[in-house]
């Protein structure tokens, strides 16, 4: 059951409006990591979780998303306000001026309509944990941005209230993820091809002419891994044709010329 008070979540104060800036907002209200996406893809996930911990968790965050999508909203609004009357602002999105009568509408900061196709939503509960910090990290970066490219005093303040928020919420879904107790690498039932999946294939090689590297790091050696050298090379098979417990190339080039 949804109820709404007439109230923000946190109070709106915007000094200045700048319609372009108010533009730019319209990312975090109907963009891929704005507030309506988070909102949706929480709740939803909710509605299908069959934890009832983690379902309310889902339950709660998703809820404040949607508080959050009004704080952005008005935010916006205010910002945009002059594209109402004024030509000059009117400029600055016709789309917003012209069609939308100066007000925010469920659109991205380029114009293009909010989309389902921005959710993820798989029904595996880890799984989803995981594009849920993931997507806080996204919206993080994005406040960020939007706080660096502001010069009015009362939209940082609260763009910093929900860029925190977004952090506070990463936290929970990590400890979420983590209270599970899954191996990090344990995803669904089936388990991986044994050797196969210590396999690093090093299939980009050489010097760039930027001074790109050919780099050695604990992604690719050190506890379980087996280096391959540029299987492309090796005269034989795609990594897409090897077959399980084939050995990596120096060893299998030898076995071949044996035969
Ligand atoms: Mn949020
Ligand atoms: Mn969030």
């Amino acid at each position: 059951m949804y109820h709404h008070v007439k109230k923000l979540m946190y109070t709106v104060h915007v000094d200045t409006p700048d319609p372009r800036f108010g533009n730019m907002l319209l990312e975090q209200f109907g963009g891929a990591n704005g507030e309506l996406a988070a909102a949706m893809q929480y709740s939803i996930q909710g509605l299908n979780c069959e934890d009832p911990e983690r379902k309310d968790l889902l339950m709660d965050i998703g809820t404040e998303e949607l508080s959050h999508l009004e704080i952005v909203g008005a935010l916006a609004r205010l910002h945009l306000k002059p594209m109402k009357t004024d030509r000059d602002a009117a400029e600055a999105d016709p789309l917003i001026a012209i069609a939308g009568g100066g007000g925010v509408n469920l659109f991205n900061s380029m114009g293009d309509p909010w989309t389902a196709d921005y959710l993820k939503i798989t029904g595996e509960l880890d799984v989803d944990l995981r594009s849920n910090i993931a997507a806080e990290a996204r919206a993080k970066i994005v406040y960020e941005r939007l706080i660096n490219f502001c010069d009015d005093p009362g939209t940082k303040d609260a763009l910093q209230f929900l860029m925190t928020r977004e952090i506070t919420h990463m936290k929970a879904f990590t400890a979420a993820l983590v209270s599970m107790g899954k191996d990090p690498f344990e995803i669904g039932k089936i388990p991986p091809t044994p050797g196969l999946v210590d396999q690093f294939f090093n299939d980009s090689t050489g010097e760039g002419d930027d001074g790109e590297i050919d780099a050695r790091g604990p992604w690719n050696e050190g506890d379980d891994w087996e280096f391959v050298e540029a299987p492309a090379f090796d005269g034989s098979a795609t990594p897409a044709t090897r077959k399980p417990g084939d050995t990596p190339n120096s060893a299998r080039t030898k076995k071949r010329a044996s035969k």
